[in-house]
């Protein structure tokens, strides 16, 4: 009998609180009830955990194949990244099934809880979120709104470590202003916040430096990983998802030893009434301060 991996699920689902964690229990009884099982399995957890986390799968959602190519290669570009840095949380799986309102998603799954971020993880991080518009640019010279997701992440961790985590060398260590208004509402809102014009503009720039920095790098790995970008881009095109182990063959030694079987996941019955828990991930960044988002693919119909 197959047992389940607590420690894995516990892993993948930081900052679920309590009752999500219930929905997720539910959602998995729910699939192996639907499947006439007497028991859940490891995927009916990992499906359940995508389904609170992100919406549910839509398999039936039409894509045109430049669509999909696009998602493949922006998320083959997250994951080529993930792996090249040494600071990155341990790839978890890669999909480019539509899943709520992204088309794609590349995972990681943090080792232990974590209270804080060191910098070298926190620019490895940046660099990665880079790493889907910068494959789109790079191998199919397009570019799409599926980095909306990452951008909106990569500015909210430029901003931090600026105004509050003193992770800039020329801002020092300095809490600039109500960073919450600086953040979300502009700096022309009236408030008061406690430095010059000038320092805002400096503030900006620096922003702008780390988030350009994380960019320059990201396209110098992609620029010498392109055969490899490509081998897991088409992998995603012929597989769909694929989980870390596969995308670290295929980087390692070109191709899978344990190529995931095709057609095997079930597809979930689609129900388009279902509300979807658009940009939760972002949102749990603002509430918990301190828990990675994932990466999320374009938005559909956006
Ligand atoms: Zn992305």
């Amino acid at each position: 009998m197959e047992t389940v991996s607590w420690a894995t699920l516990a892993r993948s689902t930081p900052g679920f609180s309590g009752a999500e964690l219930a929905n997720v229990i539910n959602e998995a009884a729910l699939m192996a009830a639907r499947r006439d099982a007497e028991a859940i399995t490891q995927a009916d957890l990992e499906e359940a955990r995508d389904k609170v986390r992100f919406g549910r799968e839509r398999r039936s959602l039409a894509m045109s194949d430049e669509q999909k190519k696009l998602t493949a290669y922006h998320e083959a570009g997250h994951a080529m990244l993930n792996l090249a840095l040494e600071h990155t949380d341990p790839l978890h799986k890669v999909s480019i099934i539509p899943r709520g309102p992204a088309l794609g998603v590349t995972m990681m799954l943090p080792i232990e809880d974590r209270y804080g971020y060191g910098k070298k993880k926190v620019l490895d991080d940046l660099c990665v979120a880079m790493g889907g518009r910068v494959a789109e640019e790079m191998f199919l010279g397009d570019i799409s709104s599926g980095a909306s997701g990452d951008i909106k992440m990569a500015t909210w961790y430029a901003k931090k470590m600026v105004c509050e985590w003193g992770m800039s060398g020329r801002m020092g260590m300095i809490e600039y202003g109500d960073h919450e208004d600086y953040v979300f509402l502009g700096r022309d809102i009236g408030r008061s916040r406690g430095y010059s014009e000038k320092t805002a503009r400096e503030i900006d720039e620096e922003v702008h430096q780390i988030v350009n920095g994380a960019h320059e790098r990201a396209k110098k790995i992609l620029e010498e990983n392109r055969a490899k970008v490509e081998l897991i881009a088409s992998a995603l095109l012929e597989y769909e998802t694929l989980d870390g182990a596969q995308v670290e063959e295929i980087v390692k030694h070109g191709r899978m030893m344990n190529p995931p079987p095709k057609g095997l996941s079930a597809p979930s019955t689609p129900t388009p009434s279902e509300s979807l828990p658009v940009n939760r991930p972002i949102e749990k960044v603002k509430d918990k301060g301190g828990i990675l988002p994932g990466l999320e693919g374009a938005p559909a119909g956006a």
